[in-house]
């Protein structure tokens, strides 16, 4: 049974008002470990922890930020096993998939030790003589940042590291569901000479800890990953102070398969990609459209491999794990009822699984009618949705029915269907022929209810800086 702490201003420590929360494991129910609740008193620490260290950490020349990000990386892939175990007895991952994330994690660590070094600004040549005009990036302050329990350590990595290598200071909020693995990232952090301060990790109850986080006036900005009602929520709280705000909230991703690409190919690839982390995965592939005369062979291709998953234990190495919590089975179980009921065809699981933990078979379903629920809201589970399509449009016209628009798919062989993706389709972020978003140099993020601003590239630094111009006369 390990006991978490909260990480306030360089110290571990017990939450002010001693109330724990349990984080169980999701593939036994067992409770593993205790989190503390941090109290107002805490937070206000924290606050001043961060707005305290922030000149100094600023002031600081990028390479000495990277530096210890650097180092930080190097610890976090020497306990690299140690870590995803943890990693999967509280979030439910097979281990195997709780590896590389650490491996993940600590990639995203080195590439923002490197791209601080990056914040370059410009020189603008003037319109008078004797006057010159500079752009100049400045941190942009204090951070208040919400990770998610899908990816517990490099969804919070991603803004630990940008902020820092930036010369923000943070506050990050992890996952109360799933929070071990965070916890040794700020210990790696310490350990590599990380000032006290400029990380805090907190937990707690999160509308608590975000209405106190984003009201206090030192913090600057807000970065939140998770659903799209809560990012809303937030996005208003932060936009009635002024606040910038990274939104990247959830997906409900479109596969176009055309005609002329192998269908069973992508069918057996896909069907991979869709049940990795449990389908709890914001770009996950969810809603298929397959052109009508290759729909037989893909949804059989497809059903096959969903089948033939072994469902288990992330420790015992299963294929897939169960969902990482109990209301997330439930929240899946429901859609896929109301969409049978609605009148699509159910080809494979759905059914929870076992007598204990937060199994839910991989689950596909065809034919599902436009307007059942399952084709607007996000399911964040083992499920696919296998519909047909006609002609082209039809299949952009498909692809663009929901309110989100962060990841898409398409397959094919021919250059001007996927010209008519790239342009067609809305979203933050398309994959052509293969799965290629995510590495942390490339831009991560969505458009419409998706949210907005980036996580990676250079765009994911920009996110931490301020833009400011300076036109000087010579004396
Ligand atoms: P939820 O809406 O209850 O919570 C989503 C996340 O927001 C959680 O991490 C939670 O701790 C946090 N949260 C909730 N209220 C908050 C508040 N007022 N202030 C700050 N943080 C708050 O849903 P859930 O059951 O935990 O997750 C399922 C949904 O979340 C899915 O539909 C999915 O869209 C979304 N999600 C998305 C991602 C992503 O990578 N974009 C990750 C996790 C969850």
């Amino acid at each position: 049974m390990i006991e978490h702490g909260l990480f306030i201003d360089g110290r571990w420590r017990a939450g002010s008002g001693g109330n724990l929360i349990d984080v169980v494991d999701p593939a036994t129910e067992a409770v593993v470990a205790t989190v503390p609740v941090a109290g107002i008193g805490d937070l206000e620490e924290a606050v001043q922890a961060a707005s305290r260290s922030f000149p100094d950490w600023a002031a600081r020349p990028a390479p000495e930020r990277g530096k210890m990000l650097r180092e930080a990386a190097r610890l976090i892939r020497e306990r690299r096993d140690a870590i995803a175990l943890l990693l999967t007895g509280e979030q439910g991952k097979p281990l195997r998939e709780a590896v590389a994330e650490v491996d993940n994690a600590a990639d995203i660590m080195e590439w923002y030790a490197e791209e601080g070094r990056r914040a370059y600004g410009r020189i603008i040549p003037a319109r008078l003589p004797g006057v010159s005009q500079q752009v100049v990036l400045e941190p942009v302050g204090p951070v208040a940042a919400f990770s998610p329990w899908n990816f517990p350590v490099s969804q919070a990595v991603r803004k630990i590291a940008a902020a820092l290598a930036a010369g923000c200071t943070i506050i990050i909020k992890g996952p109360e569901e799933a929070p071990g693995a965070v916890c040794e990232v700020a210990r790696c952090l310490a350990q590599a000479g990380l000032p006290g301060g400029v990380l805090n990790l907190v937990f707690g109850d999160p509308p608590a800890i975000s209405a106190q986080l984003i009201a206090a006036p030192e913090i600057r900005k807000i970065s939140f990953t998770g659903s799209v009602a809560v990012g809303k929520h937030l996005a208003a709280l932060a936009g009635a102070l002024m606040k910038r705000t990274t939104m990247e909230l959830g997906g409900h991703a479109p596969v176009i398969v055309f005609d002329d690409a192998d269908a069973v190919a992508a069918a057996t690839q896909l069907a991979a990609f869709k049940y990795r982390n449990a389908g709890q995965v914001c770009i996950s592939p969810t809603r298929f459209f397959v052109q009508s005369g290759s729909y037989e062979a893909f949804l059989d291709a497809f059903v096959r491999k969903a089948n033939s998953l072994r469902v288990g234990a992330g420790a015992d190495n299963a294929e897939m794990g169960p969902l990482a919590t109990s209301r997330r089975a439930d929240a899946v179980s429901a859609l896929v009822s109301e969409a049978v009921a609605d009148g699509a065809t159910l080809h494979a699981g759905g059914r929870k699984l076992g007598n204990a933990g937060y199994f839910y078979a991989p689950t596909v379903l065809g034919d599902v009618p436009q307007t059942s629920r399952i084709m607007k809201e996000e399911p964040f589970g083992p499920v696919a949705l296998i519909n047909r399509f006609g002609d082209d449009d039809e299949a952009i016209r498909l692809a663009n029915a929901t309110a989100y628009g962060l990841a898409g798919y398409a397959f094919t062989q021919s250059s001007r269907r996927a010209a008519l993706a790239a342009r067609g389709v809305k979203v933050g972020m398309l994959s052509i022929n293969h799965f290629g978003l995510g590495p942390i140099e490339t831009p991560f993020g969505g458009v419409g209810d998706s949210g907005h601003g980036r996580e990676g590239g250079s765009e994911g630094l920009d996110a931490y800086l301020d833009t400011k111009f300076v036109s000087q006369l010579s004396a």
